[in-house]
């Protein structure tokens, strides 16, 4: 079956790039009836962040994405699945391949290591590898007398004289080799573990890989030069590699560009800014994935998780560097915000929930039947729920006529002897049922236009912010509160 993996490192707020390589894994094993897990990559401990680990459970589980083994969840079998509880693991395959002669221990200091970089900077024809590879020639007794000493080490791959080429599923067969200097041959070497006897990156990445019986590794562009040496490792073990799908990069500019709104691009941060979490996996998925064009066409690419899951596969990958268009997230989040609204009893928690958070902030005249009945009749005009609050503040707070850009703009294109008349003529005149009429009436004297007799309404009643029809308005005030509005906006 096909096994997939997420393996992110807890080193800080898991972001929308790391949110999309999760998903494709994930899709990729439930569209194929495999298993996906969760697998935290923390041996690089200078790097670690307290509270990332629980953020990736977070960011995971509040978009729907379970796995299928994990920390603490069906570990018996492949577990840990911390890299930092499977040391003795390592251990034992790195004593295999010093014994096999694929990896020594390198006891060079810092400082000699500093000067071979320097030097493989002037080298001409230039390199790409520094090392000189003194270490893989030390006699037994010089290890054994290092070990005696214990002067400290690492240990490094001998890496072939040629990385064999790999084929990668999406950009094919991937053949890059380190330049090298004939007269001054340097070597890649890769470490394998470090000083502090932890394993790199790449080191872990392989064993566990193996040991979790992972058939395919989708992950970020980033490590795709660093795929020769994972497939020499495997070589080196006799080991039978997954395939690789390197999937591009989300660009920083784009990062940037999402990140104006919302303060940064992490998961929980979109949730924090009332995105929704089936808004935020619609978009990731299609950054880099676009479904047979037919299926898109007929549901304006809206998908669930659920559907992902059915249409998912490895062929509608895209090569280039997704462009990322926010526009299509406010999109998606208003969509799934509709049909969370049109849900009754998500309908209920919702209207809960904007109660709990305006209530504070506009008091009394806020009560859960006003916020009901706003989110039925006006609920459309709001992209997230945060912006109910902005959106509808003339609701709930009487109009000062002085703050508002729009009641200016309205005061000083309009002829106030005219605004006057209208709003005269519905002064303690409005009730429950007579708004149109009264409308229809006045405009049947002909001297003021329909429209400037809705602007002259909406700017007593709502400091002319637009969305909501005048009929409707008045509706939610209630005859009392527009009565009032329309007397305040006169004097
Ligand atoms: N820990 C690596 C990261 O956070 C995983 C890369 C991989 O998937 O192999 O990017």
């Amino acid at each position: 079956p096909v096994r997939t993996r997420f393996a992110p490192s807890p080193t800080g707020l898991l972001h929308i790039g790391s949110l999309r390589t999760a998903l494709y894994n994930y899709l990729l094993a439930k569209n194929t009836g495999g298993q996906f897990l969760l697998r935290l990559e923390d041996t690089d401990q200078k790097r670690l962040v307290p509270g990332a680990e629980q953020n990736i459970y977070d960011s995971l589980d509040w978009c729907g994405i379970h796995y299928d083994e994990g920390p603490n969840v069906n570990d018996k079998k492949y577990g840990p699945f911390r890299q930092s509880e499977r040391t003795l693991i390592y251990q034992k395959y790195i004593d295999g391949l010093l014994e096999s002669g694929h990896a020594y221990r390198c006891f060079c200091s810092k400082d000699r290591l500093d000067e071979l970089r320097e030097s493989a900077k002037r080298l001409k024809p230039p390199t790409t590898t520094s090392y000189d590879r003194k270490c893989a020639e030390l006699s037994q007794r010089e290890i054994d007398d290092n070990l005696a000493k214990k002067i400290p080490f690492t240990i490094r791959m001998r890496a072939p004289d040629r990385y064999p080429a790999f084929k990668d599923l999406l950009h094919g067969v991937i053949d890059i080799q380190p330049q090298v200097n004939a007269n001054d041959r340097r070597y890649d070497d890769p470490i394998l573990v470090k000083s502090d006897n932890l394993p790199t990156y790449h080191f872990a990445n392989v064993i566990d890989d193996h040991l979790m019986k992972i058939t395919h590794v989708i992950r970020g562009e980033e490590w795709l030069p660093s795929t020769q040496k994972h497939i020499a490792l495997y070589r080196a073990f006799g080991w039978e590699p997954p395939s690789f799908i390197h999937i591009p990069l989300l660009t920083s500019t784009n990062d940037k560009k999402l990140s104006k709104r919302k303060g940064d691009a992490s998961v929980l941060n979109m949730k924090e800014t009332g995105i929704l979490p089936e808004a935020l996996v619609n978009f990731c998925v299609l950054f880099g994935w676009s479904p047979p064009r037919k299926l898109a066409a007929t549901n304006h690419e809206c998908f669930t998780l659920k559907q992902f899951e059915q249409i998912f596969n490895l062929n509608y990958l895209t090569k280039g560097n997704a462009k990322v268009d926010d526009k299509k997230l406010w999109f998606f989040n208003k969509h799934y915000l509709q049909i969370h609204l049109a849900d009754p009893s998500q309908f209920e928690i919702i209207s809960q929930q904007v109660y709990n958070n305006i209530r504070p902030v506009f008091g009394d005249t806020v009560t859960l039947e006003k916020i009901k009945l706003i989110l039925k009749k006006c609920g459309t005009a709001l992209t997230t729920l945060n912006d109910f609050k902005d959106t509808f503040a003339y609701f709930f707070q009487t109009p000062t006529y002085v703050n508002s850009k729009e009641a200016n703009e309205f005061l000083q294109t309009h002829n106030k002897e005219d605004i006057l008349k209208v709003l005269k003529h519905f002064q303690d005149a409005i009730t429950h049922s007579n708004i149109e009429e009264l409308i229809t009436k006045l405009a049947s004297h002909g001297s003021i236009p329909k429209k400037s007799i809705f602007e002259s309404l909406r700017f007593a009643l709502t400091e002319s912010h637009p969305g909501t029809k005048i009929p409707v308005v008045i509706e939610l005030l209630g005859p009392k509160e527009a009565n009032a509005r329309i007397s305040r906006a006169i004097s």
